[in-house]
C-alpha cells in the first residue's frame, strides 16, 4: 500500500460507495476542508449528489477505478458490499481504508462468524449450509431459526424465519448460494459499538448505543443505553476492540451485539460486523465531540482521531419511506417536518433521495438533550407527531 500520508486539507479524499452513509462522509470530510470524489453507478444517488466530483460507474470498472485512484491519494468505502477486489486494486495506488481483507470477513456471514469465534467471542449458534444435503445434520436445537444469505444482505433482505427443517430446506432454494442456519434467540436487547482505529492502531471507542429493531430494519438506537450494565459494556467494548486488532482494522468499524439471557444471567453474543460506519452511530453527529463520519475522515487522509465524548443524551429515530405514504392508496407526499422542527433538541437529516419507497431509509432524526428521560420523551412526542409507533 503506498502511504500518500498525510492528505493535507485541499486534497482529494476517494469514496467508494453512493449511499447516505457515503454522503454523511463527504459532508464530514468537506468540513475538514476536503474534496471528495464518489464512484458510484447512480447518478442521483445521496453522496454523489453532494460530492466535488462522481465517477458514474460501477465498482468493477477498472479505468474508472484507476481515474479515481489517480486523482485521491486516500481512498475508503460506506458499503460492505463493495467488491473486495476493487479495494485491492485501489489499494496498490492509494492509502485505502478498511483493507480488502476486512471487507471480505464482514461481507461474508460464514467468514465472519468463524473470525469472530477465533477471537474467543461468542457468536449466535448457527450451521453453514453450503447446499442442502447440509440441513440433514443441522441440529433440531437450531429451530426455529434464522437463515441467512451469507452475501450481501442488508436491512432483513436475504433472511427466512424457519420454523423447521422443512421450512429451511424451502427457503435455502430461493436464497440462492450458501447460507447461514441461525437459532432465532430470545433476544433481551441490542447493543453496539464503533470503534474508530488509525493506521498507527490508535483506537477511540464510543459508549454502546441500544438499538430496537423492526422486522429486520434499525428503528432506534438510544445513548447511553438504558438496559446495559457496567459488566456487559465491559464485554462488549472489549470484544469490539478485540476484532478490531485481530483485523488490524483502519477505519470505523461497528460490530452489533445480542445481549440474551443465559444461565448466568445475562450474556453477549455477536450478531455481525459492520467495516464502515453505522445507522446506530448516526447520533454522534449530534451528541459527540467528533462524529463517526468525521473520524472516517481522519483516519482515511492520516489525521489523529477525535474526542469520542458524548455531551448529550440521544435518541436517534430512523425515518423510513412508509412515512411518505399515508396509507396503501395515496401517492407518496412529504411528511409534514414541524411535527420534527419544532423541538429545538431534535436535528433533522434528510439523505435527498428521490424516491421514497416502503422500508427504504430517507433519513433520521436525533434528539438530543441534557438527559436521557428528557431525550426519550421528546423523541417519543417527535415519533408520535410523525406517525411512528412508540417503544
Ligand atoms: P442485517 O444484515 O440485515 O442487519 P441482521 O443479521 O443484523 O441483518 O438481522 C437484523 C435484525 O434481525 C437483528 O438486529 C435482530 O433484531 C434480528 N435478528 C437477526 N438474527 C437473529 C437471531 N438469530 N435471533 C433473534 N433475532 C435476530
Ligand atoms: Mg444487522
Amino acid at each position: 500500500m503506498s502511504r500518500a500520508r498525510v492528505v493535507a486539507p485541499g486534497g482529494w479524499l476517494g469514496l467508494l460507495g453512493g449511499g447516505q452513509l457515503g454522503r454523511m462522509f463527504a459532508m464530514a470530510a468537506q468540513s475538514l476542508g476536503y474534496r471528495v470524489c464518489v464512484l458510484d453507478p447512480d447518478r442521483d444517488g445521496p453522496a454523489a449528489s453532494v460530492a466535488d466530483d462522481h465517477i458514474e460507474a460501477d465498482y468493477l470498472d477498472a479505468p474508472a477505478l484507476e481515474s479515481l485512484a489517480l486523482q485521491c491519494p486516500a481512498i475508503t468505502t460506506e458499503f460492505e458490499n463493495v467488491p473486495a477486489q476493487s479495494l485491492a486494486f485501489l489499494a496498490e495506488h492509494s492509502f485505502t481504508t478498511p483493507s480488502a481483507e476486512s471487507v471480505a470477513v464482514a461481507q461474508d456471514r460464514i467468514a465472519e462468524k468463524r473470525f469472530v469465534a477465533s477471537c474467543g467471542i461468542a457468536v449466535v449458534p448457527h450451521a453453514v449450509i453450503e447446499s442442502v444435503e447440509d440441513f440433514a445434520s443441522t441440529s433440531d436445537d437450531l429451530y426455529p431459526g434464522i437463515l441467512k444469505a451469507s452475501r450481501m444482505g442488508y436491512d432483513g433482505k436475504g433472511q427466512a424465519r424457519v420454523a423447521n427443517r422443512a421450512e429451511a430446506v424451502e427457503a435455502f432454494a430461493s436464497l440462492g448460494g450458501s447460507a447461514v442456519l441461525e437459532k432465532r434467540l430470545e433476544l433481551a436487547f441490542e447493543v453496539s459499538v464503533i470503534v474508530a482505529r488509525g493506521d498507527d492502531g490508535a483506537t477511540a471507542i464510543y459508549a454502546p448505543a441500544e438499538n430496537l429493531h423492526r422486522e429486520g430494519i434499525l428503528a432506534v438506537s438510544t445513548v447511553p443505553s438504558p438496559q446495559i450494565t457496567p459488566t456487559l459494556e465491559a464485554d462488549v467494548v472489549a470484544a469490539t476492540l478485540r476484532i478490531a486488532h485481530a483485523l488490524d482494522y483502519v477505519g470505523v468499524l461497528c460490530v452489533e451485539f445480542f445481549i440474551v439471557r443465559d444461565a448466568d444471567g445475562l450474556a453477549v453474543r455477536v450478531n455481525e460486523i459492520a467495516p464502515r460506519p453505522h445507522n446506530s452511530g448516526h447520533y454522534t453527529i449530534n451528541a459527540c465531540v467528533t462524529s463517526q463520519f468525521s473520524q472516517q475522515a481522519r483516519i482515511v487522509a492520516g489525521l489523529p482521531l477525535g474526542d469520542v465524548r458524548r455531551h448529550s443524551a440521544a435518541v436517534m429515530i430512523n425515518l423510513l419511506g412508509d412515512l411518505w405514504f399515508e396509507s396503501e392508496e395515496h401517492e407518496a407526499r412529504e411528511p409534514d417536518w414541524s411535527a420534527v422542527l419544532r423541538h429545538p433538541g431534535a436535528n433533522l437529516h434528510l439523505y435527498g433521495k428521490r424516491e421514497a419507497r416502503r422500508g427504504r431509509k430517507m433519513g433520521h432524526v436525533t434528539v438530543v438533550a441534557p438527559n436521557a428521560d428528557d431525550a426519550r420523551r421528546i423523541a417519543l412526542d417527535v415519533a408520535a407527531g410523525l406517525g411512528i409507533a412508540a417503544w
